[in-house]
């Protein structure tokens, strides 16, 4: 064990998973000459990172004691689980902070908050919202929830990472919260571009051909997202302009074009389903937003 692991140390961090964001977070915070002290299940992946200045600790609680701030970024709360959920590596972070910057359910973090109480280790949750190579940037976007007192105290250190560092509030979830919806509206808005690519292809549109149009849709959602969630906010649903009943014979389109070139529509007859029922039940005049509302009912 170096003596450098074992020196807990104002300005120091711990980095528990060397994926590539585990690494880039790492990277970040010792380009700010922040002391960082690494760990990973495998072994190996922190040889970069060690010859730039990190400790290789040899086990998980070694790792865990060379710093007041450990922060895990893993595939899932599983893997965190696995990891810290052994007694060994659970006596070492009591009284020390924790950050789960890895993705799961909201239910995952709260579960995680249950268990940090309950062994005397103080817990934030956060979530990632940007790729690798915003890491260390000012685009780099992070949320945080859990005890406000314990982020601010954390805020130097994690500062060292640039970007926007926002704290949404105390209960343990909402970091979560935010996450999954966030990524509900990234991973359907890429399967639908890829989905478009593939019918254009289709019908002889190249990728490149259609990409300036692609991003023509994409600088038309921002206003319409905001509207959108005054609506939704408001219970208004304004089908002004475009009614339901209209914007499901266009995904009528998309479902039966698809459909003619063997592809597999199952996306877009998703989302045609959810339209219908909603115009089933009374709302056909309403606009899209009713969606919401309809796939809210319990
Ligand atoms: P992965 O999601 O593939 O995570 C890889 C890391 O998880 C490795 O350190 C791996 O260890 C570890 N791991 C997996 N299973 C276990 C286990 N059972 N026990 C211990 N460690 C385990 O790669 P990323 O680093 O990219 O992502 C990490 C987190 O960051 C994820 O939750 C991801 O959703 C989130 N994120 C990633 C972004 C990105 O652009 N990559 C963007 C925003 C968020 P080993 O090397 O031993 O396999």
């Amino acid at each position: 064990m170096s003596e450098q692991a074992t020196a807990p140390h104002q300005s120091a961090v711990t980095v528990i998973g060397l994926g590539p964001m585990g690494r880039a977070l790492a990277g970040a915070f010792l380009d700010a000459g922040v002391r960082t002290t690494v760990w990973n299940r495998t072994p190996g992946r922190g040889r970069e990172l060690v010859a730039r200045g990190a400790v290789a600790a040899a086990t998980a609680e070694e790792a865990v004691a060379a710093s007041e701030l450990t922060v895990v970024c893993v595939v899932n709360y599983d893997a965190s689980d696995d990891v810290l959920r052994r007694d060994e590596v659970t006596t070492a972070l009591k009284g020390r902070t924790l950050l789960n910057l890895s993705a799961d359910a909201p239910a995952r973090a709260r579960d995680t908050g249950d268990w940090a109480a309950a062994h005397g280790i103080r817990y934030l949750d956060g979530a990632i919202m940007t790729p690798t190579t915003t890491i260390g940037t000012p685009a780099s976007v992070f949320l945080y929830s859990g005890p406000a007192d314990l982020h601010q105290e954390h805020r130097p250190v994690l500062d060292a990472l640039n970007g926007t560092h926002t704290h949404l509030g105390e209960e343990i979830g909402r970091a979560a919260a935010y996450d999954i919806a966030l990524l509900d509206l990234f991973w359907t808005a890429m399967a639908g571009f890829t989905h478009a690519l593939a019918l254009a292809k289709a019908e002889g549109v190249s990728a490149r051909e259609l990409a300036p149009y692609a991003q023509g849709i994409g600088a038309i959602l921002p206003p319409l997202f905001a509207e959108s969630a005054e609506e939704v906010d408001e219970g208004t649903y304004s089908g002004e302009g475009n009614p339901l009943t209209s914007a499901v014979s266009t995904m009528a389109h998309v479902v039966h074009t698809s459909e003619s070139h063997g592809i597999d529509a199952s996306l877009m007859r998703a989302a045609e389903g959810i339209a219908r029922r909603a115009i089933g039940l009374g709302h056909g005049a309403d606009g899209l937003t009713r969606m919401a509302e309809v796939l809210g009912r319990r």
